[in-house]
């Protein structure tokens, strides 16, 4: 702990946090929402809280807790590939932990209570916008049962600091909000990546480099409190540190496994935003896809989409390897590196478990499932089929045994999917190649006068994509549409009608077919969310808090609460169903 009484930014060498002394209250502030179930973590009720006049102010930073002694966490990290030295955190001040009776131990700290010593030109503040998304986003993942840091309290106030929501180069004053977050921990792989040496790179090192001594307390510190029984079962410090990297390997696998099967997209999978816990860490443009798009990209300024959807994964165990460099001697390499290659197959492993789930298929594993799971979701992209929807639709599709048989028996589940799926138009627009004409027909030229030179860019994602996507606008466009939508259609019966075959071998012909019917539809109305925080929904109740109204936020945090009950998903909400708020493009 750095306990130097200097304020303000600056580099801070050979320390995990940095005191603060001085807390900078917000004006006025006043609670937008509470979460019950976070909150019960710390053995408070919603009434315990507000019957506390001046809980706004203990749960935004303004005032101190008893027995607090708030600090700011030291990390670096890998942003977008390269190695940014010291870089936070600049926003985010820890109070200090709960010991709750019931819950174990909670990490408590404010997000946006001003400028820390590693606020570097930043205001360390956070606007209301961003801090409702982190809000509801954390608790939605919660309730959805994927592993995430919480949100207990959500308060904003009359201070203000301006910010540019629309990147237009027009700077407007925004409230500024805090929220309170609790995890077990928020140490997080850019945590050991201040003891790392100079970059090659970006010429940058770590605030701590070389500081070897450090980095063993801090590992010390992350097993013995957040892995006691890998702490407890090895006594050779190598060993036990390559178990703890073996899970956390595990967990990352899992973690992202469950962001892919419910389509969220974190957004800005730098090193710094992962957990050496494995929870979601930092909500800032995350996004739920609504079409099933494996390019989709959340995060406007992720240019490359080097964060798609379909990245996340290899992401993921990108990041792993700079946390594997990062621990530096304390793994053995060539062991870590065998580590490190188990990622993609746990990743599978997991990633086949849920989407089976989601068919509903819990009997014996077939080879067939895995192509079952990819069909479908090729189709989903080739008509624009809404994730989420799509998937709570399939426990509607009738075992064999019901209806009349035949097409006639799928045909009103098909009719539903369809009705959710992208018109023609929309599909245009969709798969218009974002790249020049002039662009592509000159790769495309390239591709004739000179193979090898093609092969080297057109092998870059960016522009196989694009390729990908004039090819299938050539088809949209040359296809007739009346001719289109029956393709369309028949494509869906057949793949229905294929899963439904499926389904029978389910049983074994010794158990109960009712029992198994029933568990296929609890299964799947357990793992296919019926909502999730569609990134219009969320806006709509960001600009009625702008306004003062915070009602929007409150019922959207119950109805988030409940991913799983069918009360609030009558009629289907996704694109189709507010397609005009979906232009609202405002995030972040
Ligand atoms: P992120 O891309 O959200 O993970 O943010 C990266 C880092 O930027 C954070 O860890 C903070 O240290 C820093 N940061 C973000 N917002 C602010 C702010 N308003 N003031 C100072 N630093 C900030
Ligand atoms: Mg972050
Ligand atoms: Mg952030």
């Amino acid at each position: 702990v750095d306990d130097s009484e200097e304020p303000g930014s600056r580099t801070v060498p050979a320390a995990c946090f940095s005191r603060i002394r001085t807390l900078q209250p917000l004006i006025r502030p006043t609670f937008v929402a509470l979460s019950r179930s976070a909150l019960a973590l710390l053995d408070l009720s919603e009434r315990d809280v507000l019957s506390n006049p001046q809980a706004p102010e203990y749960l935004s930073g303004s005032r101190l807790l008893p027995g607090s002694d708030p600090a700011a966490h030291c990390y670096s990290g890998h942003q977008f590939g390269l190695f940014a030295g010291q870089l936070g955190d600049g926003a985010v001040m820890y109070l200090g932990e709960v010991e709750s009776g019931t819950h174990g131990r909670w990490e408590i700290q404010v997000k946006g209570a001003g400028v820390t010593p590693y606020s570097r030109d930043g205001d360390g503040r956070k606007v209301l916008r961003s801090s409702i998304r982190e809000f509801l986003c954390s608790e939605a993942m919660a309730a959805l049962g994927i592993p995430s840091t919480r949100a207990a309290s959500l308060v904003t106030s009359d201070l203000y600091v301006t910010r540019d929501p629309l990147n237009s180069g027009r700077r407007i004053p925004e409230h500024c909000a805090v929220v309170l977050r609790l995890a077990p921990s928020f140490i997080r792989f850019g945590s050991f990546e201040i003891f790392l040496g100079r970059d090659e790179f970006s010429g940058l090192q770590g605030p701590s480099a070389g500081r070897h001594d450090i980095r063993a307390q801090l590992l010390d510190y992350v097993i013995e409190t957040f892995y006691p029984y890998i702490q407890q079962t090895h006594s050779n410090r190598k060993d036990r540190n390559m178990v703890f990297f073996r899970e956390v390997m595990m967990r990352t696998a899992k973690l992202v496994a469950q962001w892919q099967c419910v389509g969220f997209c974190h957004g800005v999978l730098n090193t710094d935003n992962m957990s050496i816990l494995g929870l979601t860490l930092d909500y800032g443009p995350f996004g739920f896809m609504d079409r099933f798009d494996p390019d989709f990209v959340c995060n406007n300024s992720d240019k490359r989409g080097r964060y798609s959807y379909q990245a996340q994964p290899s992401m993921c165990r990108w990041n792993l390897a700079r946390l594997a460099e990062a621990l530096g001697s304390e793994l053995d390499a060539a062991e870590a590196g065998a580590i490190l290659d188990q990622f993609m197959p746990t990743y599978e492993v997991f990633y086949l478990c849920i989407m089976r789930k989601k068919l509903g298929l819990v009997g014996k594993e077939e080879p067939e499932d895995s192509e079952l799971i990819s069909d479908l979701l090729h189709l989903m992209h080739n008509t624009g089929a809404d994730f989420t929807n799509t998937f709570r639709l399939l426990s509607r599709v009738p075992w064999p045994d019901e209806g009349h048989g035949g097409r006639a028996t799928v045909e009103p589940v098909v009719d539903l999917i369809l009705e959710q799926c992208a018109s023609i138009e929309e599909l245009k627009v969709a798969n218009k190649p974002t790249m020049e004409n002039r662009e592509l027909a000159m790769i495309l030229s390239m591709a004739q006068t000179n193979p090898v030179m093609f092969g080297m860019v057109a092998d870059r994602p960016a522009v196989s994509q694009q390729l990908e996507l004039m090819g299938r606008l050539k088809e949209l466009l040359e296809t007739d549409q009346v001719e289109l939508k029956k393709k369309q259609r028949d494509d869906w019966i057949r793949w229905v009608s294929q899963y439904r075959r499926r389904l029978p071998r389910e049983c074994d012909g010794t158990g109960d077919l009712s029992l198994i019917k029933k568990e296929r539809l609890s299964v799947m109305n357990s793992t296919n969310p019926s909502v999730v925080l569609r990134n219009y929904i969320a806006q709509n109740a960001i600009q009625a808090a702008e306004n003062g109204d915070f009602s929007e936020v409150n019922t959207l945090l119950k109805v988030l609460e409940n991913p799983y009950s069918d009360a609030f998903a009558e009629p289907l909400d996704g694109p189709n169903a507010c397609a005009e708020k979906e232009q609202n493009k405002r995030i972040l």
